[in-house]
């Protein structure tokens, strides 16, 4: 790895104490990344000079900016107001989200659908921005359990509603081209907030709604 100089140091800190090494300090470049990337493609045994491989750094860093862009998004900008009041108190449900994240562990691909219920309390959001909340947070280094965990927080805070169940069903390339090698296994986690959590009935509308239906769709 490269290692740059930090531009400048306060001076009370460049006396006697040791460098604090932070996220930040020394900045990391493109090309200390791009750099990176051919070390890696060098311990593999691959020559990163041949043909194939000219572009791959350059293109390796582009797509990990891309999926993990999520971290330079905020849920206001993502909205831009799309909250509505709305005299409602019936479920909402979308089902089915497509989900991409990639878990924090391998930085391979997490695979997946969300569920996401909730029971409004005077205000709706858009239904697309159910999907850009999802994407917003699967475009971070995850586990699936806080993902699912964020989805649920976010539409908590947003809406205030009477509650929130978010379900995320996803494989996990780590385990199916590594490691235990199973593929067809799902992982399955959960968050419920409010209602969701404090009354059996509704929780179970909500499963029941999702449970997968071959007919659904017909
Ligand atoms: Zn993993």
């Amino acid at each position: 790895m490269t290692l740059s100089q930090p531009p400048m140091s306060p001076p009370e800190l460049s006396q006697n104490l040791p460098k604090l090494i932070t996220q930040s300090q020394p900045p990391v470049t493109e090309e200390d990344m791009r750099q990176a990337v051919r070390t890696l493609l060098l311990g593999l045994g691959e020559n990163p000079d041949r043909e194939g491989l000219k572009d791959t750094p350059k293109r390796v860093v582009k797509a990990l900016k891309f999926l993990t862009s999520g971290y330079h998004q905020s849920l206001d900008s993502l909205l831009n107001g799309a909250v509505f009041q709305e005299n409602t108190d019936e479920m909402v449900l979308v089902r089915d989200i497509d989900l991409f994240s990639s878990c924090e562990h391998h930085i391979l691909p997490i695979l997946g659908r969300a569920h996401i219920a909730y029971i409004p309390d005077g205000k709706v959001i858009g239904l697309s921005k159910i999907a850009r909340i999802c994407e917003m947070y699967g475009r971070r280094l995850q586990v699936q359990e806080r993902l699912t965990a964020q989805i649920a927080d976010a539409l908590q805070g947003l809406l205030q509603p009477q509650g929130v169940a978010v379900v995320v069903e996803a494989t996990h390339m780590c385990m199916v081209m590594r490691g235990v090698q199973k593929p067809g296994s799902w992982t399955v986690t959960s968050a419920v907030r409010g209602t969701f959590a404090e009354d059996e009935k509704t929780r179970q509308e909500f499963m029941s709604l999702i449970r997968h239906s071959p007919k659904f769709h017909s």
